[in-house]
């Protein structure tokens, strides 16, 4: 990440750059930009994170500042060090880098229980002892007005002691909690003295039995902040109604010394929603704990650690991030756009390979048993430099059964009797017909083939032919899984209602989840996929983006996943 003084230079501008330009025109901080990817470690990262990763490091990297990557580890009973641990590798594996900026929330307990008794101590928060249920009657609601509770006037000297004992572990969970002292009659509810601590005898992943009051999230995060020295706090547009809170408590703090001003600024901006997805944590827990897919790393999985299993690409979610945009409206963004990114990037810097998905036996009748020769494919239509494998071809091939017809629709060019083809990189073949089992199932195709007509060589242009196959010789093949995925779900928006539905019936998401999302296939490929390394990505010829998988896929033993077709086939059969 580059540092370079002054030397801002946009890749996408938005609402957010703009805003921070302009700050940085009026020399708010000195013009240092620094900005964090605050995840909390209950959960394994999704799409929508991927989106926030994005803007956050890429905030910085445009300006020349600094992304923190800082654990909000202020809940003790959902979190773990193995969410923190798939975190850092995928926030990794996205290409980002935070430097000497690892933090975790929970190194701050200290000077946040601090605040707060700064807080009590300036009359700002009060230890209040009301149950929860009479605490929400207290609130009001939206049109109403909420009411002081009867503790609200207790003495400073009282909550002190209270909040003391609170962190003493005197008392259980639920009877007493800090709220900051604001106003009970505020139109927004949020200043409605929010809760700022609480009591909570849970182990902590980092801290143990250290503590038992734990801080809310919307206390310790602006704090968060501050200790961080954030200049732009970047958040979802749920956070809106709580910035004045944000403003409200740095605000008191400054005051009290604890923080230099100015401030951090805390913009919010959509969260990505992404059609045939689910991005909530409570459902993604959901698909894995009840066993509707394989684990958080599932290559159906819309996490971070299942893209990279699926063979989706950093390079492809940069691009993604930059084409969904940044706005201040929530919108859907359609699944095609995220797998078109990923097209585009895979197009660009995949080998091309041969794999036959569904085989079939090809004999060249005129072709010497025993015999084989070297074809030569090019590694990349576009790019010369990237040169040629050698692909052997013999007397018996597998092509794919659907590339033969014993007897042809209307339209087909490929193999039926009496019909030329090429098999590409190799001879042209005349098709002489085929072999059946007992049941009449095909079993094998013949075919002779044209000694004069190789690819390459001076006489194969006089041959026209319209069908063009891929191929792959048997005695050399190797055998191997490929599991194609698709997307997760059936339907755009799992779960929510649509015409059709019966007024009482009630639309869950799993009822969406889409059957043919995974299917497993023994395949037979060309023998330059067997050694490759786990996620080495090719383009399969003429079926799609492929990747060795990382976690089953070894060299001599190769598993393949497919990323993405070579092209959008969900928009035809579901619009
Ligand atoms: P939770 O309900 O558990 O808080 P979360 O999805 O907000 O779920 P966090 O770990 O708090 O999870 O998220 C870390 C950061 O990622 C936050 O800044 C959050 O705003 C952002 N984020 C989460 N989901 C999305 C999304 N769909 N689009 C963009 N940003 C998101
Ligand atoms: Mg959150």
């Amino acid at each position: 990440m580059s540092r370079a003084e002054n030397s801002y230079t946009p890749r996408s501008t938005h609402f957010i750059s703009n805003l921070i330009e302009a700050d940085r025109q009026n020399g708010k901080w000195g013009g240092r930009v620094e900005t964090r990817f605050p995840p909390e470690p209950n959960g394994y990262l999704h799409y929508g994170h991927a989106k926030s990763i994005c803007l956050n490091f890429g905030i910085a990297e445009a300006f020349g500042g600094a992304c923190h990557l800082r654990f909000d580890d202020t809940n003790p009973t959902k979190e773990e060090q193995e969410y923190v641990d798939a975190i850092i590798e995928s926030v990794q594996w996205l290409g980002y880098d935070w430097g000497e900026h690892l933090y975790f929330a929970s190194d701050y307990f200290d000077t946040m229980a601090a605040c707060a008794e700064s807080l009590i101590r300036a009359g700002k928060a009060y230890v209040d002892s009301l149950s929860a249920e009479d605490m929400r009657a207290y609130r009001g609601t939206l049109t109403e007005p909420g009411k002081d509770s009867p503790f609200r006037t207790r003495s400073i000297e009282e909550n002190l002691d209270l909040f003391a004992r609170m962190k003493a572990g005197e008392f259980p969970d639920g009877t007493h909690i800090l709220r900051a002292k604001i106003d009970m009659a505020s139109p927004n509810i949020n200043l409605r003295d929010p809760a700022i601590y609480r009591i909570r005898h849970a182990h902590h992943h980092r801290t143990g039995d250290r503590w038992c009051v734990y801080p809310m999230y919307t206390f310790a995060h602006p704090i968060e902040d501050a200790i961080e020295n954030i200049t732009h706090s970047l958040c979802t547009l749920e956070f809106e109604d709580q910035r004045p809170f944000y403003d409200w408590l740095l605000e008191q703090l400054a005051e009290a010394g604890f923080f230099p001003r100015p401030l951090p600024r805390q913009i919010e901006f959509a969260r990505l929603n992404l059609t045939y997805v689910v991005l909530s944590k409570r459902k993604l827990v959901q698909l894995v704990t009840e066993g509707h897919v394989d684990g958080w790393d599932d290559p159906r999985m819309p996490t971070l650690v299942g893209a990279r299993r699926r063979g989706f690409t950093p390079e492809g979610f940069r691009l993604f991030a930059e084409r969904a945009g940044v706005s201040k409206s929530d919108g859907w963004i359609d699944m095609s756009v995220l797998e078109e990114c990923m097209r585009e990037h895979l197009n660009d810097s995949a080998e091309r390979r041969v794999a036959v998905l569904d085989p079939l036996r090809l004999i060249i009748t005129n072709y010497p048993e025993g015999q084989s020769e070297q074809c030569f494919a090019p590694n990349h239509p576009l790019k010369p430099e990237l040169g040629s494998r050698e692909m052997p071809l013999s007397r018996e091939l597998w092509i794919e059964r659907e590339d033969f017809m014993e007897t042809p629709v209307k339209g087909f060019r490929r193999l039926f009797p009496g019909n030329k083809v090429r098999l590409r990189y190799g001879y042209v073949v005349e098709c002489t017909g085929c072999e059946k089992d007992a049941e009449g199932n095909v079993i094998a195709v013949t075919c002779e083939y044209f000694p004069d007509s190789k690819s390459g060589t001076p006489g194969a242009d006089t041959y026209k032919v319209k069908g063009n196959l891929h191929w792959v010789s048997v005695a050399h093949a190797c055998q191997a899984e490929v599991r194609l995925y698709d997307r997760l779900f059936a339907h755009p928006q799992p779960g929510q209602r649509r015409e059709g539905d019966a007024p009482e019936f009630e639309r869950d998401f799993l009822d969406d989840i889409n059957p043919d999302a995974k299917r497993c296939l023994v395949a037979q490929l060309e023998p330059a996929l067997a050694q490759v390394a786990p996620e080495s990505r090719y383009q399969f010829e003429r079926h799609g983006y492929f990747v060795a998988d990382r976690v089953d896929s070894r060299p001599g033993a190769p598993v393949f996943n497919r990323t993405v077709t070579l092209k959008d086939s969900w928009q035809k059969s579901n619009s």
